[in-house]
């Protein structure tokens, strides 16, 4: 069959898509990337939040209109949205073939196999059955890679569905996710970028600790690997022994995410966020201590119930404070069935965008000043692409997380290829990315 696969959402989804692809490929079916002409369709979708919902049920009726023109014949909805509205979406969207949800996922081929047979497919059993191991055929560029290390989540913030969603926390064992490492450095990866809903909650479910620490020390010992970035860290969970790897280990990139989320002690409180805005300072400075060179991304939301002016005004004086050189910041919209969407204050649309941009502008300022701080310097730079029209490169520096940070466009008089480390002379800032030449 020609199967077309859509992925929405988050990296972990973005993993759950390629090793369904992995395994219809192992069946032997063909992967079109576009929709045009395909057999049957996957629509792996995310349900986060309203605006993921919407864009899920957007690329769904774009589907729709190709089955109902005959250019495709089956639809199969797969990820976060089918465990939020399951048979629903038989009823809301009757062109749909296949539902199935995230602990079905590994039966992708045999369902395939039975949407061609049946008039419609149900599979939701938990999504704790969801595999989380297995081969995977990667969609990012050959030289980096997410490594997934966990799945689901254990915390419990007050507006957050993944829990319900995903489950409670499973983490991969230690050796599988070395021996998936060591496969992806083989087929030439670089930089492995470790996620999971919260990566520094790792170990904890399996071994009864956290073995992050242990794990960042076994990646580094694989040859072939050069970079190794952590995304999702939860703050109260950021011990002394992994900042101590992060620093001592020169393979493990000094960069993290670090969503804190607030700034404001009773909305912290009111999230279930584990820590105050104090916590929080006092994590930041200390990894500022011991990694002078450390870039923190953070994310942040505002609109959260019961947040007035002065508690974001707390929020603002610590983003403004604590100067994070990356943040994403996102307005409050409640989700069903999580404690905070049923919690007194809300807030209006107009003033959370208000806030969203005042931060978002904050941040742009303090942004600017960092990026001109390091024209003149010169950084490692894996080389991503090359424009023939501007004769550049365009690359990342430790400091930049593919698929969310700025880039940096490079001039180089030698060719060089995607993958490729390069030195570049930082020269220019332009928004959020930087310019510059590669030296040697
Ligand atoms: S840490 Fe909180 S926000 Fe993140 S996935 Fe878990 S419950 Fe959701």
């Amino acid at each position: 069959m020609r199967i077309g696969i859509i992925s929405l959402g988050c990296p972990k989804n973005q993993v759950s898509a390629e090793m369904m692809i992995a395994s219809l490929l192992d069946a032997g079916h063909e992967i079109v990337d576009t929709t045009e002409g395909a057999d049957a369709v996957i629509i792996n979708t995310c349900g986060f939040i309203d605006d993921a919902v919407r864009e899920a049920i957007e690329n769904v009726l774009d589907m729709v209109e190709l089955k109902n023109e005959g250019v495709i014949r089956k639809i199969i909805v797969t990820g976060c949205m089918v465990e939020k509205f399951r048979k629903e979406i038989f009823k809301e969207i009757p062109e749909v073939d296949a539902v199935v949800g995230l602990g079905a996922l590994g039966n992708i081929v045999s369902i395939v196999d039975e949407v061609f047979e049946r008039d419609s497919v149900y599979y939701c059993p938990p999504s704790c059955e969801m595999p989380l191991d297995g081969q995977r055929s990667l969609t990012t560029p050959e030289y980096w890679a997410y490594l997934r290390i966990a799945d689901g989540c254990s915390n419990r913030c007050s507006y957050c569905l993944i829990p319900s969603i995903r489950g409670d926390y499973r983490s991969r064992k230690l050796e599988n996710i070395i021996d998936e490492a060591k496969q992806l450095a083989e087929t030439g990866v670089k930089e492995l970028v470790l996620i999971a809903q919260d990566t520094t909650y790792y170990g904890k479910d399996l071994y009864g600790e956290y073995r992050l620490p242990e794990l960042l020390n076994s990646l580094c010992e694989i040859d072939g690997i050069e970079w190794i970035r952590l995304l999702y860290c939860y703050p109260d969970k950021m011990t002394d022994e992994l900042i101590d790897v992060i620093a001592a280990q020169e393979k493990v990139l000094h960069y993290i995410d670090l969503p804190v989320q607030h700034g404001d002690d009773k909305i912290l409180k009111a999230m279930n966020r584990h820590g105050n805005s104090d916590d929080i300072r006092a994590l930041v400075n200390k990894l500022r201590e011991r990694i002078p060179d450390i870039v923190i991304r953070t994310t942040v939301m505002v609109g959260f119930p019961g947040e007035g002016e002065e508690e974001f005004e707390n929020l603002a004086v610590l983003i403004n404070e604590l100067e994070f050189d990356r943040l994403g910041c996102f307005e409050f919209s409640p989700q069903e069935n999580t404690p905070a969407a049923t919690m007194e204050g809300a807030v209006d649309d107009e003033t959370k965008s208000r806030r969203a941009e005042i931060i978002m502008n904050d941040q742009f300022a303090i942004m600017q000043e960092k990026n001109l701080s390091r024209v003149g310097s010169v950084c490692r730079v894996l080389t991503e692409s090359y424009d023939g029209y501007s004769d550049s490169y365009t690359g990342r520096s430790y400091a930049d997380a593919p698929e969310i940070d700025g880039v940096i466009y490079f001039t180089s008089e030698k060719d060089l290829e995607p993958g490729d480390f390069v030195d570049v002379l930082i020269e220019e800032v332009r928004d959020y990315d930087l310019l510059g030449r590669a030296v040697s």
